[in-house]
């Protein structure tokens, strides 16, 4: 760490705080390929600290917790305007640590406003309901209380939208939150912690510490922590929801993906190839809902892997501040293993189709640049077929039928997203049925469900029984309490009856 590189604190009461820690990790623009801050790595003092805070502000009477709804509502409508003003400003800082292009950078922050706005309607979605009479003179009513202090742990991939998948949720329902985001583009989780002061948010209901392993076990182990939200690769998505729930947490684990696009013979191929373009390289494939392998349906394979590298040939790589339709990748070490693959793909007997090595990028010369690349006649022993690369690498993978084709969806270990193109109705119907994952697109290549549905995997691309918002997020950040409660009228006595109590 030089001195004149800025060093990014944690956010704990409502106020920027240095911590304990002595730990920092480099931020880098990945444009540029240097190191614009640094970033404090917390330790488990320093995630007591926060978590500390989030309890004091959730507790008693005067407490978020305790908070009344038209309270909490003004505050979220407050935050819902700010963010809707501002949103710019954060899509620029996104850009400048994560490196994908400003229109995509806003795309991701609309994404998470939508469920602040879903959020807004909270009064209506926790409300609970109500039995009267259940027996004579008895009434029952259910209620959705708040957890407590939930923590959230966020990747790399969407600094502003993953977060924003939950703790606008969480907040509405009478939560506090202790954010750990990505150490490798962490100031939009400042930024956003600032934007919750000024909308009117209490201290301490909103906490950021900043982090790595470290701080996640310290969350993970904290008899104060209610809850975890986590979002990240399987192999840790899946340690995070052993070691949480162990711990007695209630937590839901998002993790990696590999989808595909199953192509059927009748589909629109000007639709598939502008699809297949958009949803493998925008972002630079670093997305959970990137499609990743294309399987095309004999006999459309040839022609489909002509019309998906004309349109490749038009897509300038460079930075996401100019006219760039691609951006960089997160690091150096990443795009480096993302390349490797186009060597094992020559290896294991594929065809590189289009080299994104030798890209001629709109940018600095030490920017993490990987153009996009198409690889056809991917074997599905290749490990360009079975890992999660997460970059702008697209595998074309020939099959024989549908059943092949699902065969192979329903074979792999993820179940994140997947999309069938076709304009057979009763072929997709059949596919919607048939296909174990748990978001499916129909001619939609990114199927990301609108903030009032819920988004999550099956098996090894989610962990816990719940998905992220929607009515399963508002779910996870309540719990209910029924209450059966008896008013005698006139007050006559029932005597004693050491019987089960029946209604009657
Ligand atoms: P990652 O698993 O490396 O990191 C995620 C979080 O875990 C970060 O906050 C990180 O600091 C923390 N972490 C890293 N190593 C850890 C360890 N050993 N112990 C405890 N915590 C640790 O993921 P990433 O590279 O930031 O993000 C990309 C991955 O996230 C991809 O696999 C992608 O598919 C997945 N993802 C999934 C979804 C989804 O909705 N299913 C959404 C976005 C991203």
């Amino acid at each position: 760490m030089t001195a004149d590189t800025p060093v990014l604190d944690h956010w704990i009461g409502g106020s920027l705080s240095a911590g304990e820690s002595e730990r920092t990790s480099p931020v880098y623009d990945p444009a540029l390929g240097q190191v614009t801050k640094h970033v404090r790595l917390g330790s488990g003092a320093d995630v007591d600290a926060a978590v500390a805070a989030a309890r004091a502000a959730y507790a008693g009477p005067g407490g978020w917790g305790r908070s009344s709804i038209a309270k909490r509502q003004t505050v979220m409508f407050a935050f819902r305007q700010l963010l809707a003003e501002r949103r710019g400003e954060l899509a620029a800082i996104l850009t400048s640590e994560h490196g994908k292009v400003l229109s995509d950078a806003a795309g991701e922050v609309a994404r998470g406003l939508e469920v602040v706005e879903f959020a807004c309607g909270m009064p209506h979605l926790a409300k609970g309901s109500y039995s009267q009479s259940v027996s004579t003179d008895v009434d029952v009513y259910s209620v959705k209380e708040p957890l407590g202090v939930v923590g959230i742990i966020s990747p790399f991939n969407f600094p502003a939208m993953v977060p924003m998948w939950f703790f606008p949720i969480a907040i509405a329902t009478g939560n506090t939150v202790v954010l750990k985001p990505s150490e490798k583009d962490p100031s939009v989780a400042n930024w956003l912690a600032e934007l919750w002061t000024e909308a009117g948010l209490p201290d301490g209901v909103f906490n950021v510490v900043h982090g790595d392993k470290e701080a996640v076990d310290a969350l993970l182990e904290h008899p104060d922590v209610a809850s975890v939200s986590f979002v990240g690769s399987t192999p840790i998505a899946r340690y995070v929801y052993e070691k949480g729930t162990r711990a007695g947490k209630r937590v839901q684990a998002l993790g990696g993906a590999k989808n595909h696009m199953l192509v059927l013979p009748d589909a629109d191929l000007d639709l598939v190839a502008d699809s297949a373009v958009n949803a493998g390289f925008g972002s630079a494939g670093e997305r959970c809902m990137a499609i990743s392998v294309v399987l095309a349906v004999d006999p459309v394979g040839d022609a489909l892997v002509d019309k998906i590298r004309d349109r490749m040939g038009g897509l300038v790589t460079g930075d996401g501040r100019g006219e760039a339709d691609m951006g960089p990748l997160i690091t150096r070490e990443h795009r480096d293993k993302v390349a490797g693959y186009l060597d094992v793909a020559t290896t294991d007997g594929a065809s590189v189709v289009v080299d994104g090595r030798g890209v001629e990028a709109a940018g600095a010369a030490d920017g993490f640049w990987l153009g996009p690349s198409l690889v056809d006649h991917v074997a599905t022993t290749s490990t360009v077929y079975t890992d999660e690369i997460f970059g702008p690498v697209l595998s074309i993978v020939r099959v024989a039928s549908y059943d092949e084709g699902l065969a192979l969806i329903n074979g792999g270990p993820y179940g994140n997203g997947t999309a069938i193109f076709t304009n057979d109705g009763g072929a997709a119907r059949r596919f919607q049925q048939d296909v174990e994952v748990g978001m499916v697109g129909i001619n939609v290549p990114i199927p990301v469900p609108v903030a009032y549905h819920s988004f999550g995997g099956w098996k090894a691309s989610l962990f816990g029984d719940a998905k992220a918002y929607g009515p399963s997020g508002v779910d996870f950040f309540t719990r209910e309490k029924a209450v059966t409660s008896r008013w005698l009228d006139p007050a006559t006595h029932g005597g004693l009856n050491l019987g089960f109590p029946q209604n009657s």
